[in-house]
C-alpha cells in the first residue's frame, strides 16, 4: 500500500479540467470534466492515510474516505464504488456540490502545506464510473413486507429515506408536489454546478427498484397528513423550506424586484425544456439587464452566476458582511468573480429607487450603505452595524432577493394542529430518531434542521428511515406481521 499512497509530497492537487470562464459564461453545462481514470487515481494516491481521518469526521455522512481513496489508487474502483455508496445514497451529487472547502477536504490534514486531497472529485468520478461500468443496481430487497411508509417530498432527505425503507422490503410511496423527483436538487441548484440528467439517472433507479412516485400531489391540497396516516404505516415528512425572508425597505414593492427560488426554478425549468411565461415575459430573465443580487449565501451565489449565463449587462452580489464572514462556499465565490461578477462586501440595502407611477413603477436603482463588523451576535457570527452618513447607488434593473428560507406553516397546511413546531417553523424531533410529536410520523432535511445542505439531508433521510424501520418492527411484531429484525 505504501508506496501506492501518500504521494502528496511530491504531486500537486489538480482539481479536473475547469472550463473556461468566457466559454462558462455561455452556457448552463456543468463547469468541471470528471476526472480521467488515472487522473483520479494519481489524486486519489496524495492521501496520507491518516490513523484519524479528520475528512471523515467532517464528512456528515461519516463516509469512509482513506479506504475508497487508497482503493481507488490501486485500481480497485468496484470496491471503492461499493464502499463509497455504503454509506451516501448519492455520493456522484455529493461530490459534485457538497462545499468540499468547509467539509471533508476544509479538514484533510494535507490542506494547510500541500493544498487537500480532491475527495470530492473523486467521489463523483468512483460513482461516475460505476454507472457506466453498469456496477450501480436498483435495491432488490431480500421479500417484500406487507407495510408501506409515505414520504412527503421528494428532495435528497425524502429520496435516500425511500431507497433505505425501500431495501428493507417496505411498500414504498413519495408523494412531491412538483411534476419532477428530486425538490431542489432539480429545481433549486443550477445545471453547471449538477446536471439534471445525474438527478434523473438516480430517480430512474429508485422507480426500477420498486419506490411508486406520485408526482403532483400536494399534501394540505390532494390530501391531509390524516389521510396519508390512513393510508401508510408510516410517514415521513421531507418537505423542505421554501418561505423566502423578505425585505421591508422603502420602494420594496417596485417591479423588477423578486425573489430567488422563482427565478432559480424558471432557469431550471427552461434548461428542462419546459415553457415559463413568466420568463418569456422577461420578468424572470436577466438578459440585457443590470442585476444587483442580495445576500450572501449558496442561493445568492446561483443567482449571481445564472444571471452571468443569461446574458445581463453587469451582475453585483451585495453582502452585508465580508468574504471571510459570507456563509457560501469560498470555491463558488471564485466561480462567480471568474465569471464577472462583481463582490461588494460590507454593503446593505437601504431602499430601492425607481421611475414611473402607480403599479407600473420600476427598479432604476439600489440604495445601499456600507457596513463594518461589529461584535458577534448570540449564534457566533460576527455582527454588523451601518457606518452612518455614508451611502451609494447601484444601478440596477432587475434586483433579485436571496435572504434565505424559513418553514412554511405546516400544522395549518397539513390540517394537523397536533404536529409540533419550532419558533421558525421547523419540525421539532427527538434528535436521536427524527420521530415528531405524532406517532408513527417522522422527519428528516431542511424541514426538520432548517436550511441547510444536501449532504446532510441525506444523513437525516438515512436516520429517519433506520428509526422508521424501528418502528415498523415494534409494529409488526404486535400484529404477529412477518419482518426482519430492526437493526
Ligand atoms: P428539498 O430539496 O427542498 O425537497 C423538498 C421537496 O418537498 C420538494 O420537492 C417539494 O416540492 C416537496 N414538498 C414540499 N411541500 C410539499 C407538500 N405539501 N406536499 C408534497 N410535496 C411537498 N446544498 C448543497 O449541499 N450544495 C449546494 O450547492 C446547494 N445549493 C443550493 C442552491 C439553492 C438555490 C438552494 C435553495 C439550496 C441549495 N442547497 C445546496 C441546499 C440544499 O438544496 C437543501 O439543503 C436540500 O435540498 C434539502 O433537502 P430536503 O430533501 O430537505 O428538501
Ligand atoms: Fe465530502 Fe460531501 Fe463526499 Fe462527505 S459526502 S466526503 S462531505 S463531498
Ligand atoms: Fe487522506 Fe486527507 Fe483524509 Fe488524511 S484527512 S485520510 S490525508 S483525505
Amino acid at each position: 500500500m505504501a508506496e501506492k499512497m501518500l504521494r502528496f509530497v511530491t504531486l500537486p492537487q489538480a482539481m479536473p479540467e475547469k472550463r473556461a470562464a468566457g466559454q462558462r459564461r455561455q452556457d448552463f453545462t456543468e463547469i468541471y470534466a470528471t476526472y480521467a481514470r488515472d487522473k483520479a487515481q494519481e489524486q486519489a494516491a496524495r492521501c496520507s492515510q491518516c490513523g484519524v481521518p479528520f475528512c471523515q469526521v467532517h464528512c456528515p455522512l461519516g463516509n469512509n474516505i482513506p479506504d475508497w481513496l487508497r482503493m481507488t489508487a490501486e485500481g480497485r474502483l468496484e470496491e471503492a464504488f461499493e464502499l463509497a455508496q455504503a454509506t451516501n445514497n448519492m455520493p456522484e451529487i455529493c461530490g459534485r456540490i457538497c462545499p468540499q472547502d468547509r467539509l471533508c477536504e476544509g479538514h484533510c490534514v494535507i490542506e494547510k502545506d500541500f493544498e487537500a486531497v480532491t475527495i470530492g472529485a473523486v467521489e463523483k468520478f468512483i460513482t461516475d464510473h460505476a454507472f457506466e461500468q453498469g456496477w450501480v443496481k436498483p435495491v432488490r430487497p431480500a421479500r417484500e413486507l406487507p407495510l408501506s411508509a409515505g414520504i412527503i417530498g421528494a428532495g435528497p432527505a425524502g429520496l435516500a429515506a425511500a431507497e433505505e425503507l425501500r431495501r428493507r422490503g417496505y411498500q414504498v410511496h413519495v408523494y412531491d408536489r412538483y411534476d419532477r423527483m428530486g425538490g431542489l436538487l432539480v429545481y433549486g441548484i443550477p445545471s453547471f454546478k449538477l446536471d439534471k440528467a445525474v438527478v434523473e439517472r438516480r430517480i430512474r433507479l429508485l422507480a426500477a427498484g420498486g419506490v411508486i412516485f406520485h408526482p403532483g400531489f400536494e399534501v394540505g391540497r390532494d390530501a391531509s397528513l390524516a389521510d396519508l396516516r390512513a393510508r401508510h404505516d408510516a410517514i415521513l415528512i421531507a418537505t423542505g423550506v421554501y418561505r423566502a425572508r423578505d425585505i421591508d425597505l422603502p420602494g420594496a414593492g417596485f417591479g423588477g424586484i423578486i425573489a430567488a427560488l422563482p427565478y432559480l426554478t424558471a432557469a431550471n425549468r427552461i434548461g428542462l425544456g419546459d415553457r415559463v411565461p413568466e420568463h418569456e415575459s422577461g420578468l424572470l430573465d436577466a438578459r440585457g439587464k443590470r442585476v444587483v443580487v442580495i445576500g450572501g449565501g449558496d442561493t445568492a451565489m446561483d443567482c449571481v452566476r445564472t444571471a452571468v449565463r443569461q446574458g445581463a449587462d453587469s451582475v453585483t452580489c451585495l453582502y452585508r458582511r465580508d468574504r471571510a464572514n459570507m456563509p457560501g462556499s469560498a470555491r463558488e465565490v471564485r466561480h462567480a468573480e471568474e465569471e464577472g461578477v462583481v463582490f461588494t462586501w460590507l454593503t446593505a440595502p437601504q431602499a430601492f429607487l425607481g421611475r414611473g407611477r402607480g403599479r407600473g413603477q420600476k427598479i432604476t436603482c439600489v440604495e445601499a450603505v456600507p457596513m463594518r463588523l461589529a461584535a458577534p451576535g448570540p449564534g457566533g457570527r460576527a455582527g454588523v452595524a451601518a457606518i452612518p452618513g455614508a451611502s451609494l447607488h447601484i444601478e440596477a434593473d432587475l434586483v433579485i432577493k436571496a435572504l434565505g428560507f424559513d418553514a412554511e406553516d405546516l400544522p395549518l397546511l397539513f390540517g394537523e394542529p397536533g404536529l409540533t413546531v419550532r419558533a421558525d417553523g421547523t419540525i421539532s424531533v427527538r434528535p436521536e430518531t427524527g420521530a415528531t410529536s405524532l406517532e408513527g410520523v417522522f422527519a428528516a432535511g431542511d424541514i426538520r434542521r432548517g436550511a441547510s445542505l444536501v449532504v446532510w439531508a441525506i444523513r437525516d433521510g438515512r436516520e429517519a428511515a433506520a428509526a422508521m424501520h424501528r418502528y415498523l418492527a415494534a409494529r409488526a411484531a404486535a400484529q404477529a406481521l412477518p419482518l426482519a429484525a430492526a437493526s
